[in-house]
Formats: structure tokens, C-alpha cells, sequence
């Protein structure tokens, strides 16, 4: 046991748990961050920053094979791609980003802990208002004692881990995750990637630009069936046209693997053939620190307020571990405020629940082009604000767009039709992930579609896009023809 007080102690260095050390530390707490693997958690070690690197190295393929179409010629044209050098790249740019986190951390005092964390509330404040002591097991597995930390809050942010399901065959190990897939230093021939949400979508559009023959399976009609329809068919569509095997509405009853591969059997019969299998049906909470406590739930997940505080006073979960947005940015404002109420400025967090606080953070699909999100869909907006506004634009009509070569896609945008109030912003198109913060700004700050059609924006870019499609809403758009009927 330390002799020391800590008023905060943090379990878990990614986005949620570092976020909130250095923000505690700000705010002139004595802060401890336990981890038990790398600092940056799943973002930058498996998640967000390895598979950007990854995809970044995609879209130089696919720009490397427009190169004649635009007039570079290349004298060999051969591309072949070597996956030791993708791995040691991506963990080159990893190593920067965590050691990086871990320079930030020290520089603010904070104390860094390593080893598994678990929380044990005090019967009774201790002494100078202990209410935790914070239990840590070092991964070594030496058997010697726990390092005891305590402390009058904990921030646990343990994030999330790959989800399962129940299907047999999925527990060989010969099954890729996530957490494995990146390390591969050698390709499949074919890849057949179970599960067609985010992860599974940015999976597939790395490997199969890779020349690895890839099929996505999926339960639900459609790929992505939480972002608005029109971005979910025109992610199809872009699959069906770079030969990538889309099957969605149908359910994987087994796996079983041979010495060629693997088998995945749907219902109904049909096999589907791969050399690899790629697990992506989504990911779920990582409650390992949080063991033994009673805490209120709704349905499954952990139960928070806007301050991220749980129902036992001075325990916080940010973060994926609360399953309310699992994203990096999500994550960074949960810590954020997490953090600042601990410290005693919870007049900072303005949400009284964290629905309100995450209303306008963006989503994103990465690849080519980009799929991105932000506020309500339009069968979300109909349902909850009755009539509505709609405007598109397409990039086909985009100067930038077309200069660029990168057409596909479109802009929508939704609005209230009483004020005009923007609900949604859907994207699909060229650096549709940079858009959608212009969007989210816009939102946050309750502007209208009229504001935003009345914006001047710097011509030729693709955020014109926006503007216009907000034209489009009012039915003044300058550089659409007129609609018919
Ligand atoms: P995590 O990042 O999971 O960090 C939790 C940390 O806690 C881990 O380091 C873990 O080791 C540690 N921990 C857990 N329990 C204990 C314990 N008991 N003791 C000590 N340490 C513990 N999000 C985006 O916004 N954009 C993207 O492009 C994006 N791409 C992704 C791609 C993939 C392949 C994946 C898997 C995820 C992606 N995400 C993306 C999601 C993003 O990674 C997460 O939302 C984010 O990392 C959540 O941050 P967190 O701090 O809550 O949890």
C-alpha cells in the first residue's frame, strides 16, 4: 500500500482514462493512471490509428491504379503489396502516438501504474476522505502483493473488448479478430468478414484493396443499419462495384474449418468459402476492474448520468465501458467531464444525461469514399420532428469533386421546416470525415439550414457541398437544375 492520497485514480489509458488523468491533473489533482497493457487503449493500439495507417495505404493503391486515367504513366506498372512492411509501419506510427500519450501523462504529474486494476469501495471514508482503495495486480503474474492505491474517486474507463456470438466453430483460434487481423504479415487468398458494421466495412476495404477476395455476412438487410439508408446503399453499391461479395439478411449457423480453410454455414445450407475469418459483430464493455460491484444498470450496460458518475458517488465510467458511443471522441468528452466533476467543476458539464452531452458527435466510416453522420437520420427525424426538410447535393456536381476525380457520393442534409433547425447531416464522399465536423459545429451551435446556405465558402472545395445542399433544403440551390413537378 502507498502512503499516498490520490483524489483521482484512473483505470485504463485510452482515450476515456487519459483524457481524464491529464484533465484531473489540470484541474490540480493528485492523479494515478493504472493500465494494463500500452497507453492509448484500443484507439491507438488496435483500433482507430492502425487501421487508418492501413487504409491510407488502400487509397494509395487505388490511386496508384488511376495514375494512367489521369496521365502519369508509370514505367512498371506491377503493384505488389508486403505485409511485413504494413506491420512495421503501423506499429512505428502506434509507438509515436503511445509514447506521446505517456510524455503528455508525466508532464502533468500524473502517476503511472502498471498492472491490472480492480476497485474496492471503502465501508467508510478513510483517512482524508479515502473512498476507494484501487487494487493493483502487476501483469507479471509474480504472485507478490498488490500495489493498493487510494484514492476519493476512480474513472473507470476499461472500454471494450471484441464482441462473440454463440456460434459454433467461432471459438477456434484460428478465427481473426480485430486485435489480430493487423498483425498478419502474410495474405489470405480470400477473407470472409462476419459482421457488416463499421469495423467490418473498414476491414474489407483494406483487404480487398489488397487483392484478397473478400465477403462480408451480415444478419441485418443492410450493411451499417444504424446510419441513415442512403448511406448504407451507397456503401453496397461502392462494394458491389470494387467486387467485394455483400450478403446481408443472412445468418451464420457454423463454422468449420480444414486444412484449405474455412466454412462458414448459413442458414439454409449455403457455405461460404475463405481462407481466413474475420469476426466483427460489434464489441462490448470491458467491466474486468469494475468485478463485484453493485452498480445500477440500464438493460446491460452501466448506468451514468451526464457526468459520467455511476450510482456508487465517486465511481465514474467513461467511455466505451458504458456502451453509450463507442468512439474515440465520444470517449475523449466522456473522460473530459468525468474528470471535471471529480475535481469538484461539475458547473463545466452542461448535460444532464449522456444522450445530451454525445447529441451531435460524428460518425464515421473510413475508406473511399468516406461515410459520415451526424444528428438524426431522416426516418428518425420524420418519426420525432413530423415534417421535414431535405437537401442533397451531389459531388458529381462539385467542382473540387470532379477536379479531384472522387464524384461518388453525396451530401444530405435535414432540417427542421418550421425553423429550419439542422437534425442531420448524412455524407457519403471524398473526405466525408472532415465535412462532418463543419456539420457537427453547425449543430451544436443550433444554426439553420438558412444560415448555412447563406455561408460563404471558399470555392473550389467540397465543403461547397454543404452549403449547397443546405440550398437545396430551401429550394434555391443555384447549381442544381430546377426540379421537376
Ligand atoms: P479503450 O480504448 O478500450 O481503452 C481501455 C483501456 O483500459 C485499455 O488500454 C485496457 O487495457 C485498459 N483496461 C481495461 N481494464 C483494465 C483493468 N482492469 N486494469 C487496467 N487496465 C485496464 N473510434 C473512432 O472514434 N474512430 C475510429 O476510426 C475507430 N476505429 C476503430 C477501429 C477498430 C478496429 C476498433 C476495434 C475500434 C475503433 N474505434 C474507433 C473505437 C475506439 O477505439 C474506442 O471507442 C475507444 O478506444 C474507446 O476508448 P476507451 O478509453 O473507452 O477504451
Amino acid at each position: 500500500m502507498t502512503n499516498e492520497l490520490y483524489d483521482v485514480v484512473v483505470i485504463g489509458g485510452g482515450p476515456a482514462g487519459y483524457i481524464a488523468a491529464i484533465k484531473a491533473a489540470k484541474l490540480g489533482g493528485n492523479v494515478a493512471l493504472v493500465e494494463r497493457g500500452q497507453l492509448g487503449g484500443t484507439c491507438l493500439n488496435r483500433g482507430c490509428i492502425p487501421t487508418k495507417t492501413y487504409l491510407k495505404n488502400a487509397e494509395m493503391i487505388a490511386s496508384v491504379r488511376e495514375c494512367a486515367k489521369r496521365g502519369i504513366v508509370l514505367a512498371d506498372p506491377t503493384l505488389t503489396v508486403d505485409m511485413p512492411k504494413w506491420v512495421s509501419l503501423k506499429n512505428r506510427v502506434v509507438k509515436r502516438l503511445t509514447a506521446g500519450v505517456g510524455v503528455l501523462l508525466r508532464e502533468h504529474n500524473v502517476t503511472i501504474v502498471q498492472g491490472e486494476g480492480r476497485i474496492e469501495p471503502l465501508e467508510s471514508p478513510g483517512n482524508g476522505g479515502a473512498r476507494f482503495n484501487v487494487q493493483v495486480h502487476s501483469e507479471k503474474g509474480d504472485g507478490g502483493e498488490a500495489t493498493v492505491l487510494a484514492t476519493k474517486n476512480v474513472i473507470a474507463a476499461g472500454g471494450s473488448k471484441v464482441g462473440r456470438l454463440p456460434i459454433p466453430g467461432l471459438e477456434d483460434p484460428r478465427v481473426l479478430t480485430s486485435d489480430t487481423i493487423l498483425d498478419l504479415k502474410e495474405l489470405p487468398d480470400s477473407l470472409a468478414i462476419l459482421g457488416g458494421g463499421v469495423i467490418g466495412i473498414e476491414m474489407a476495404r483494406i483487404f480487398s484493396a489488397t487483392g484478397v477476395k473478400t465477403t462480408i455476412v451480415e444478419r441485418e438487410p443492410r450493411l451499417a443499419p444504424m446510419l441513415d439508408v442512403e448511406l448504407s446503399d451507397a456503401l453496397a453499391k461502392t462494394f458491389k462495384r470494387e467486387k467485394v461479395d455483400v450478403r446481408t439478411g443472412v445468418e451464420v449457423e457454423e463454422i468449420q474449418f480444414s486444412d484449405d480453410g474455412a466454412s462458414l454455414v448459413l442458414a439454409g445450407g449455403e457455405t461460404i468459402n475463405a481462407a481466413a475469418v474475420l469476426l466483427s459483430v460489434g464489441r462490448v464493455p470491458d467491466e474486468s476492474a469494475l468485478e463485484g460491484l453493485d452498480l445500477e444498470r440500464e438493460g446491460r450496460a452501466i448506468r451514468v448520468d451526464g457526468s459520467m458518475r455511476t450510482s456508487i458517488p465517486g465511481l465514474y465510467a467513461p467511455g466505451d465501458v458504458n456502451a453509450q458511443n463507442m468512439l474515440a471522441h465520444a470517449a475523449f468528452k466522456m473522460g473530459e467531464v468525468a474528470a471535471q466533476d471529480a475535481m469538484g467543476h461539475a458547473e463545466h458539464t452542461v448535460a444532464s444525461d449522456p444522450v445530451e452531452l454525445l447529441k451531435y458527435t460524428p460518425g464515421v466510416i473510413y475508406g473511399e469514399p468516406e461515410a459520415a453522420c451526424v444528428g438524426l437520420t431522416e426516418s428518425q427525424a420524420k418519426e420525432q420532428h413530423g415534417e421535414i426538410r431535405v437537401g442533397r447535393f451531389p459531388f458529381q456536381a462539385n467542382g473540387r469533386a470532379i477536379a479531384s476525380g472522387q464524384t461518388d457520393g453525396f451530401v444530405k442534409v435535414i432540417a427542421d421546416a418550421k425553423y429550419g433547425e439542422i437534425l442531420g447531416v448524412h455524407i457519403y464522399g471524398p473526405c466525408a470525415s472532415e465535412l462532418i465536423n463543419e456539420a457537427a459545429t453547425l449543430m451544436a451551435a443550433e444554426a439553420t439550414i438558412e444560415e448555412l446556405a447563406e455561408a460563404i465558402h471558399a470555392h473550389p472545395t467540397l465543403s461547397e457541398t454543404l452549403m449547397e445542399a443546405a440550398a437545396d433544403a430551401l429550394e434555391r440551390c443555384l447549381h442544381l437544375p430546377p426540379k421537376k413537378g
